[in-house]
């Protein structure tokens, strides 16, 4: 899995294993193996066998200290918590050419998948800290969303998630909205 930049599948599957517990209204959509297996699968994970409970419950202790850095949170406490999941992980960043290609790898070697995935997730949120600033963690504007993305476009000025239309939806309210004042006005 090569984590080079912030638009990769690593910070993807970062941005998707928090979304898939809604804050909102309480869905959870990460609960058995085959939910996290779906995530990862989705994302050009070599899931192996079946996932197991253990790394399951890796990546749901994940998610709430993935998503505390996105949404504003001050850069220095942002770093030093991935910082200090890193060091929990016990990163041991080494290159591999197992593929034949050279790439790095940055959890220990034949660790289990969820700590596999749980090390790049972090080491992309770094990346995309250093690479485009903290600013790049963003959470939904949309209404009743609290999805979170890495705004990776070139102005930086995303706003709305994309995985349920919210950009969509607050244009036909913003239109609507402006049809009623001009009705009444
Ligand atoms: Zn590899
Ligand atoms: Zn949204």
């Amino acid at each position: 899995m090569a984590v080079s930049d912030y638009t990769g599948q690593a910070a993807l599957t970062a941005v998707d294993l928090v979304n898939s517990l809604d804050v909102i209204i309480g869905t959870d959509r990460l609960r058995t193996p085959e939910d996290a297996a779906g995530i990862l699968t989705r994302h050009g994970w070599d899931v192996g066998r079946a996932v197991s409970a253990a790394d399951l419950e890796r990546l749901r202790q994940l998610r709430p200290r993935l998503r505390f850095v996105f949404g504003g949170t001050p850069v220095h406490k942002s770093v030093a918590d991935l910082n200090a999941l890193l060091r929990d992980l016990r990163a041991q960043p080494h290159l591999t050419d197992h593929d034949g290609a050279w790439h790095w790898h940055y959890a220990r070697p034949r660790a289990p998948l969820g700590e596999r995935v749980a090390t790049s997730c972090v080491v992309a949120l770094l990346t995309a800290i250093a690479d485009g600033g903290a600013g790049r963690l963003r959470i939904c504007e949309g209404a009743d969303c609290a999805n979170v993305f890495v705004d990776a476009s070139r102005p930086g000025l995303r706003r709305y998630c994309d995985t349920r239309s919210c950009g969509n939806r607050a244009h036909v309210t913003a239109y609507r909205e402006r049809k009623r004042t001009e009705r009444t006005g």
